[in-house]
């Protein structure tokens, strides 16, 4: 294999949680057709039969690379660990952490990870996870797979974020306000996720510009933003002294 090739995300995490890839040497030249790696003969795979993707496999419409073997690093993921123990965690060359707690994310949102890295959050049971999510090349618009979305995370709108969210708070408190500024929740399920209450926004986005910057701020927020400001969001951005650290893991063997 080209080692210089960017890995696909089976190949990266693979190797970050110390796994060895499983199956018997490859007769040709083939292609997995679960993470599209293209891979030479000798490396380890499993021919597909008809028991490979079975009742209980629920990402056939996943499935759609045009790949004619399993790979050996898909197939030594595809266990319990990493369907579940392991489902809300991000790999990089220098391991798995844990992405479960909101300290969690706001270890990789104040600390992220050098890139490529893979990064998933699942919130369901069992599920494939690392295979379905995109290699992120960025310390700055982070890739997490959420069940079955994608989000983007822009680090610096999710910094600005956190600033905003704090003095629109801040105002709400001294102003009287009750509860939230805004509805974010993590698993993003609430259809009101990341609308700013409309009260608030008219009161604090009118009075003054450092309110109408928050107000502008806040409402500049997508889902991958929303996601990370629900965790972040009371983090002292001027104390990086306590700040929590990334969680470790696994290491590379
Ligand atoms: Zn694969």
């Amino acid at each position: 294999m080209d080692t210089h090739a960017l890995p696909t995300s089976s190949q990266l995490y693979r190797r970050s949680a110390g796994v060895k890839p499983t199956g018997s040497p490859a007769s040709n030249d083939c292609t997995c057709i679960m993470c599209g790696a293209k891979l030479a003969a000798g490396q380890l795979v499993h021919p597909i039969t008809k028991d490979t993707f079975g009742e209980s496999f629920n990402n056939k419409l996943d499935v759609h690379q045009r790949g004619d073997v399993l790979c050996g690093d898909c197939e030594a993921l595809w266990s319990k660990d990493f369907l579940q123990k392991y489902s809300k965690s991000y790999a990089s060359a220098d391991g798995v952490f844990k992405l479960a707690s909101n300290l969690d994310i706001q270890a990789f949102i104040l600390t992220p990870p050098r890139p490529p890295f893979v990064a998933i959050f699942n919130t369901r049971q069992q599920q494939h996870m690392i295979w379905r999510t995109p290699v992120c090349l960025s310390s700055e618009i982070l890739i997490v797979r959420l069940d079955d979305d994608i989000l983007k995370v822009d680090r610096s709108k999710v910094l600005a974020g956190i600033s905003a969210w704090q003095h629109v708070v801040e105002r709400m408190k001294v102003l009287g306000f009750k509860g939230m500024p805004a509805y974010p929740e993590r698993t993003l399920s609430s259809r009101s996720t990341g609308t700013i209450r409309a009260d608030v926004a008219e009161k604090i986005g009118s009075e003054g510009p450092e309110g109408a910057h928050a107000i502008a701020a806040l409402r500049a927020l997508r889902m991958g933003e929303w996601w990370a400001l629900t965790a972040v969001n009371k983090v002292e951005l001027n104390n990086p002294t306590s700040w929590p650290l990334p969680e470790k893991l696994l290491s590379p063997a």
